[in-house]
């Protein structure tokens, strides 16, 4: 089979990479540090497709909970096939309200999840604390949902590059410059100068795609960059390293939204801000003060945690908030981006629909209308 080149290393390009790889087809990833940078990287890791729901996204809700559906198989795959465990955790989620006015946004949240035939379920007070015994006191109870897991988005992204690399994805760690068409015969044009010659081209690059040169004729959507400033917090090394969340925390704190994420090791990731400032990554005070102060209003035993990292990371937003994936207008390219806040969550989905479209296949009706040029 001609081969496939794959433009970025993140969750997207990785997991399509790999998938692509066990239907037989011979794969290149170009990036410059695949499996370690984009947002995927710096993410928090959740499977939320209940917990993020919002009015007006019905065509995102569905694909949301598609890509929930396919996690639990891509999981057991992509573990067996890399040896590496990656804190895939079915343990569910919690989502909290500290105030009255938050706990009717979660109320409303609630009736709005029910309209959609989803599973979730209103707790007290009491009820969310024998859930997670450390949530604070003063809280106004709030919804518990099973069907929302998480990952540990960077062992994930270890054990991607681990399967990729066991069965036979070769990896050129470059940045590309310049996609050159079909009439001077496709290739890749790298930073450095070097030229790749290409059969398929499949365009996973996140934010980074809007600088690759030669995609003008391509169709493809805007994909802007919102940014996240996310937290990395540890047990000291004094305290023993049991976790002090049995299972995902969000919480609504006087109308602000954030989330806590344990880790097995004992730490705990919070985020995140959800901010338009192009493509600056810088870390700001403030940011990182609101979030502290939000998570520990709910968890206050959060005090005695170690601030490890705080970091930010870019999230590929397209205007509708829909990722693209399909054809592009220049032949044999494929683009498969714009995840915005679910590009963990839908990467198994993506992989998925990339086979059909490689192998020369139409993709399924719920996913037709992702590919950014019609059919
Ligand atoms: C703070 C934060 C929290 C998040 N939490 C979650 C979550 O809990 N659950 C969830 O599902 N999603 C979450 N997301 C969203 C998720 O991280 C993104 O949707 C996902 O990372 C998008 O994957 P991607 O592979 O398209 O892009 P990225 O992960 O950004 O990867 C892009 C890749 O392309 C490469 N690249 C860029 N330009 C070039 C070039 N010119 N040449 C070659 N390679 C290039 C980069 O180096 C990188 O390897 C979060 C994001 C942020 C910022």
């Amino acid at each position: 089979m001609a081969g496939v080149h794959v433009v970025g290393g993140g969750v997207v390009g990785l997991s399509c990479a790999w998938a692509l790889s066990r239907n037989g087809h011979e794969v290149t990833v170009v990036a410059p540090d695949p499996g370690r940078d984009g947002a995927g990287w710096v993410a928090a890791g959740m499977l939320a497709p209940v917990n993020e729901v919002q009015y007006g996204e019905s065509a995102l809700t569905a694909l949301r909970l598609e890509g929930a559906r396919l996690w639990p198989e891509f999981a057991a795959a992509l573990e067996a096939a890399s040896g590496r465990p990656f804190g895939y955790d079915t343990a569910g989620t919690v989502t909290v309200a500290l105030d009255a006015s938050d706990r009717a946004v979660v109320d409303d949240l609630l009736a709005y999840q029910h309209s959609l035939g989803l599973q979730a379920e209103r707790r007290s007070a009491a009820e969310c604390r024998r859930l997670v015994p450390a949530l604070s006191p003063a809280l106004r109870g709030g919804i518990e949902v099973p069907g929302d897991h998480h990952v540990d988005n960077r062992a994930f992204l270890a054990a991607l590059v681990a399967a990729c690399r066991g069965s036979g994805v070769s990896f050129v760690e470059a940045a590309v410059a310049a996609v050159e068409p079909e009439a001077t015969g496709r290739a890749l044009v790298l930073a450095d100068g070097r030229r790749l010659a290409a059969g398929s081209i499949l365009l996973a690059a996140g934010t980074g795609l809007p600088a690759i040169a030669g995609l003008d004729e391509a169709g493809l959507p805007e994909v802007r960059p919102v940014k996240g400033h996310i937290l990395r917090l540890g047990p000291s090394p004094t305290a023993s390293p049991a976790s002090l969340l049995p299972m995902t925390v969000r919480g609504l704190v006087h109308g602000h939204g954030v989330y806590l994420v344990p880790r097995p090791d004992g730490s705990v990731v919070v985020g995140a801000t959800v901010e338009e400032r192009g493509m600056d990554t810088t870390v700001q005070a403030g940011a990182v003060h609101e979030l502290l102060c939000d998570a520990r209003a709910i968890v206050p035993g959060l005090d005695e945690l170690v601030l490890l990292e705080a970091s930010t990371g870019l999230r590929p937003a397209t205007p509708d908030n829909l990722p693209r994936i399909g054809w592009t207008a220049l032949p044999g390219v494929a683009v498969a981006t714009g995840h915005f806040r679910n590009g963990i969550l839908l990467a198994p989905l993506t992989a998925a629909a990339v086979v059909d479209l490689i192998g020369g296949h139409d993709l399924p009706p719920l996913l037709e209308s992702l590919a950014p040029v019609p059919a």
